[in-house]
């Protein structure tokens, strides 16, 4: 499909299109063109709720394109402006700003877009959302030590917010809709060590609390969040982290297929062969659990982006990677492989140090998934050799897992090696986890 002027329209500057972008740009001779809402070149979020807020990272070293990168001339990059229609019969999009696009191949890397609350007093200044880099930006300006905090949401991006917001001095707590934090990704006993670190680090937690209305102080900002149980939390700032909706509009106005995001199969195709969906935005066909599953993260991003670039260069390529997650609070890191939620059961190794790994089996025993608490030293290496297993849809004893001196290796079906850090592979720049 890509030769000389083949043209590969991307629409989505973010993680997923903007290392597509970058890939065809240095293996192709396809004229790339990359749309994107924002304003921004693409760069990765995941500096945006630990060093951007911390105010050790600036934009650049964000940025996903090194300085030298040949994408910068190759790519034609159309920033600060949405695409609003697609035409599959003349296979052209319309733009925002009234001009078009034909394309040989289009593929929709729109990711996904932040739930907002829609309780009295969410528009006051000092409410903020956290997605792009200028919503970072706003918030890391309101992060002074001694200001009040209320954060919405005990999922990853209010739990990074806080742990960011204690190093700042900020006097911070969270208010969570369930009866614990991250409720729908990690198992109980993980939540509880993450729990106990945040109320340590001087976090206060109100689980099973939700906002009811945000006070104004007469002058337009926040001055308080009244609570579902009673309580009046003051405040200087806030931040709503509740969950996102992935961006399929453009999908399903032309009659693609769209369940909770852009269904593709196994080589990231849609319903129809000339467009491609990637990143945060696609449900794809997962070879190894035999289902469509959506995976929003860093990693699933950046290996669906290899996916399609090797297929527009004719290389047969399928996203069939064991997915993984990681987040970084204070010292610690949560990292996440497989897709736990798969399980239905569970066999727990606990380390002296406090170090736990959670390993989810499904009911034949066979390894779904896996879940670690700690620093990433003392979970990294164990969280890699997992990955490796439940690639080998290994069903390994439940002894040797449960023993923190059990070696996984010797899990493996034959002499592999343990795989460097997948994040620390495939990117170029900024590592994850060096906030
Ligand atoms: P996005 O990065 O969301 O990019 C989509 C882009 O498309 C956006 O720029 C959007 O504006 C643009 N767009 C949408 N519609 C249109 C349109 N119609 N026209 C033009 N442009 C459009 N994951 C981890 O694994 N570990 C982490 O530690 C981690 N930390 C994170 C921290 C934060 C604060 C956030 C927000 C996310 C974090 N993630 C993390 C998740 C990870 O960043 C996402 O999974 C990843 O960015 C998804 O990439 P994407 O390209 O699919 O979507
Ligand atoms: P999330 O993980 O879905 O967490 C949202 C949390 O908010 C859930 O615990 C949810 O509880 C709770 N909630 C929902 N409505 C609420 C309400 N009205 N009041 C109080 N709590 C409420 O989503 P997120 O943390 O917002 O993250 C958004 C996206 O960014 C995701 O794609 C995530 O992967 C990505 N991200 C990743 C990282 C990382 O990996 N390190 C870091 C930041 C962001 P219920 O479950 O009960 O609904």
């Amino acid at each position: 499909m890509s030769g000389k002027h083949t043209r590969v329209v991307i629409v989505g500057g973010g993680q997923a299109g903007g290392r597509l972008a970058q890939l065809l740009a240095r293996d192709t001779d396809a004229a790339v063109t990359l749309v994107s809402e924002e304003p921004h070149p693409p760069y990765e979020r995941p500096p945006l709720s630990k060093g951007v807020l911390l105010g050790t990272r600036g934009f650049e070293s964000c940025l996903i394109w090194t300085e030298d990168d040949p994408a910068w001339r190759a790519v034609d990059l159309r920033l600060g402006v949405a695409a609003e229609r697609i035409d599959r019969a003349a296979r052209r999009i319309r733009l925002a700003d009234g001009s078009e696009l034909a394309y040989d191949h289009l593929v929709l890397a729109t990711g996904s877009r932040l739930r907002t609350l829609t309780v009295p007093g969410s528009g006051l200044a000092n409410v903020h959302l956290l997605r792009s880099y200028d919503q970072a930006l706003a918030l890391a300006g309101n992060f002074a030590s001694g200001k009040r905090l209320v954060v919405v949401g005990g999922g990853f991006i209010g739990l990074e917010i806080a742990a960011s917001a204690r190093h700042r001095g900020l006097k911070t707590t969270v208010v969570e809709a369930s009866d614990r934090l991250l409720a729908r990704v990690v198992p109980e006993r993980i939540a509880r060590l993450l729990a106990q670190r945040h109320e340590a680090e001087g976090v206060a937690l109100r689980m099973s609390a939700m906002v009811e209305r945000f006070i104004s102080n007469g002058r337009g900002a926040v001055k308080a969040a009244e609570l579902s149980t009673g309580e009046t939390l003051p405040c200087d700032v806030a931040v709503v982290g509740v969950g996102v909706a992935a961006n399929t509009e453009l999908a399903a106005a032309v009659g693609l297929d769209v369940d909770v995001g852009i269904r593709v199969d196994s080589a990231l195709r849609t319903s129809d062969p000339a467009i491609s969906a990637i990143g945060d935005v696609a449900t794809f066909f997962h070879p190894l659990y035999d289902r469509h599953v959506r995976v929003e993260a860093w990693q699933n991003a950046e290996d669906h982006a290899r996916v399609v670039a090797a297929r527009l260069r004719h290389e047969a390529a399928v996203a069939d990677s064991v997915p993984y997650f990681w987040s970084d609070q204070y010292d610690l890191s949560l990292q996440i492989v497989g897709l736990p939620h798969l399980g239905s059961s569970v066999v727990e190794r606990c380390r002296d140090d406090g170090a736990a790994i959670h390993f989810h089996l499904d009911p034949a025993g066979r390894i779904v998934g896996a879940t670690g608490l700690g620093t990433a030293g003392s979970i990294g290496r164990d969280i890699r050799l997992t990955q490796v297993l439940i690639a080998q849809r290994a069903h390994p004893g439940r002894a040797v897992l449960q023993d923190p001196d059990g070696r996984l290796k010797s899990l493996l079906a034959g002499d592999l090696p343990v795989p460097p850090p997948p994040s620390a592979a495939a990117s170029s720049r900024s590592l994850p986890g060096a906030i």
